[in-house]
């Protein structure tokens, strides 16, 4: 679903160009719960931004559901992302004007220029097969961060992407929010056949991975 072939990344710093991957492979099946682990600096975060299109390798190959990602450019990457890539981080980023039901399918009504009767419909039905349909008509200051936490989930999965990454979506929660979002996730991945690629220093949700990628050296050991 995911496949890295021989990765790599370099970055200017301080006016010299360091490698943070070196050579970079990795193939993460459909429906797995993929954990990228490794010390502060070790390049998790840069090679969740090159999966997500939200950067490119300097060389090497990436290829998602299929689709040589490396070929593509231009309005093709931001339609690609859209469509087939969803996003959660530390935090939030929920819309405070907006309640939880209009947070969820946001894009959609974007889109469509418009909330319409069907994308309450469809974000309703998404709320409530995660389990948190009372909340839907709250506002995001009347969450708790765990709350929000599974709200920002159910938007990143709206429209049914084929990959979710996820930066740190734990790091602000306390442990039993902690567990919550973890079983969300695993729900995804098990009945929505979503695969997931999460960073994380949290050993809760990583040892819930299906598989760990242990990143040193800009290589997966
Ligand atoms: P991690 O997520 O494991 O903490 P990162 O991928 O964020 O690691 O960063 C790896 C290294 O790359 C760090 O030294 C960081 O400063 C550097 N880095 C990350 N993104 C950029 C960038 N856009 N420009 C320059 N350096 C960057």
């Amino acid at each position: 679903m995911l496949k890295f072939t021989e990765i790599q990344k370099s970055y200017t710093i301080n006016g010299v160009s360091q490698k943070i991957l070196d050579g970079l492979s990795l193939d993460v099946k459909k429906g797995e719960v993929a954990g990228v682990f490794g010390p502060s600096g070790s390049g998790k975060s840069t090679l969740l931004h090159l999966a997500g299109l939200i950067d490119r390798p300097d060389r090497g190959s990436i290829e998602i559901n299929g689709t040589n990602v490396s070929e593509i450019s231009g309005s093709e990457t931001l339609k690609f992302r859209n469509q087939k890539i969803g996003f959660v981080f530390q935090h939030h980023f929920l819309i405070s004007e907006l309640c939880v039901w209009q947070n969820v399918c946001f894009g959609g009504a974007i889109k469509n220029n418009c909330f319409s009767m069907g994308l309450k419909q469809n974000a309703l039905e998404l709320l409530d097969f995660l389990g948190i349909m009372s909340l839907a008509e709250r506002w995001p200051e009347k969450l708790s961060g765990g709350e929000s936490q599974r709200v920002a989930i159910a938007r990143a999965v709206f429209n049914s992407p084929d990959l979710l990454i996820m930066d740190e979506p734990t790091g602000s929660l306390d442990s039993a929010n902690k567990k919550d979002v973890t079983k969300l996730v695993l729900k995804l991945a098990a009945e929505l056949k979503t695969t997931v690629l999460i960073a994380s220093h949290d050993n809760y949700i990583m040892e819930n991975c299906s598989k760990i990628y242990r990143l040193a050296n800009g290589k997966i050991n």
